[in-house]
């Protein structure tokens, strides 16, 4: 049976690029949850803004029936699909970043998320990424990383990944942004951002993605 590989961490610390080189070496698949979060909160601001400007949290729940969540295998990478469509760039936009964490505390989306993630995770094969994979969704996984950086080098990171994907932004929106989720994430009382107790740590500010890859790859050769 193939690895099951939970990688949690701070917001930007290349959890998600980092897991989809790993899974393509490893002959698995890669699943960035942060998309599912991303994706209902880009379905709330469609459609569930309220008179105030507000996303309608109560509209939100109600309207759960009409949200179909499929995974696409491309390559190594499961693309979340949103009732059919790819809306992988769309939800990298900061407004969607500035209310994911909003949605992401409450407790009836984690539930209706929940058993979603762990049907991937099933048949062994996947390396996962995101703040509650090794607490909460898969307690279990073969192995489990929880990796921090300093947040100069994970603004910088994140404004050049914006940048590339042509999305309009700057350092100190970025910087805020970053450290606002962290806090949320940290502080909800539903499966809050925190080290599985068997994770190991990888404080990455200074290496470089390969050496992060060479020395999580290392732990699971091992
Ligand atoms: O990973 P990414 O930065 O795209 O995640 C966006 C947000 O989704 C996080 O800041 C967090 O609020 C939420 N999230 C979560 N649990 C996960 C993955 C993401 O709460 N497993």
């Amino acid at each position: 049976r193939k690895p099951v590989i939970a990688i949690d961490g701070y917001s930007s610390t290349g959890k998600s690029s980092i897991s989809k080189i790993i899974a393509h070496q490893l002959g698995i698949v890669h699943l960035d949850t942060g998309a599912l979060y991303r994706g209902i909160t880009y379905f709330a601001i469609k459609n569930c803004i309220s008179e105030n400007g507000q996303i309608n949290l109560e509209n939100l729940f109600q309207r759960f029936h009409e949200i179909t969540l499929q995974f696409k295998q491309v390559e190594d990478e499961l693309t979340v699909l949103l009732n059919g469509t790819d809306i992988s760039k769309e939800i990298r936009t900061n407004e969607v970043s500035q209310q994911v964490s909003l949605i992401a505390r409450q407790k009836e989306v984690r539930d209706f998320l929940l058993e979603k993630q762990r049907k991937i995770a099933a048949d062994g094969g996947v390396i996962m990424d995101g703040r509650d994979i090794g607490t909460i969704i898969l307690p279990n996984a073969d192995y489990k990383f929880f990796l921090t950086a300093s947040i100069d080098e994970r603004t910088k990171r994140r404004f050049l990944e914006l940048q590339k994907l042509g999305i309009e932004t700057d350092e100190e929106t970025v910087r805020k942004n970053l450290i606002e989720r962290d806090k949320i994430d940290s502080e909800r009382e539903v499966a809050p951002l925190k080290k599985a107790n068997d994770a190991i740590v990888i404080d990455n500010t200074n290496l470089t993605k390969k050496e992060t890859i060479d020395l999580i790859l290392s732990h699971i050769a091992g």
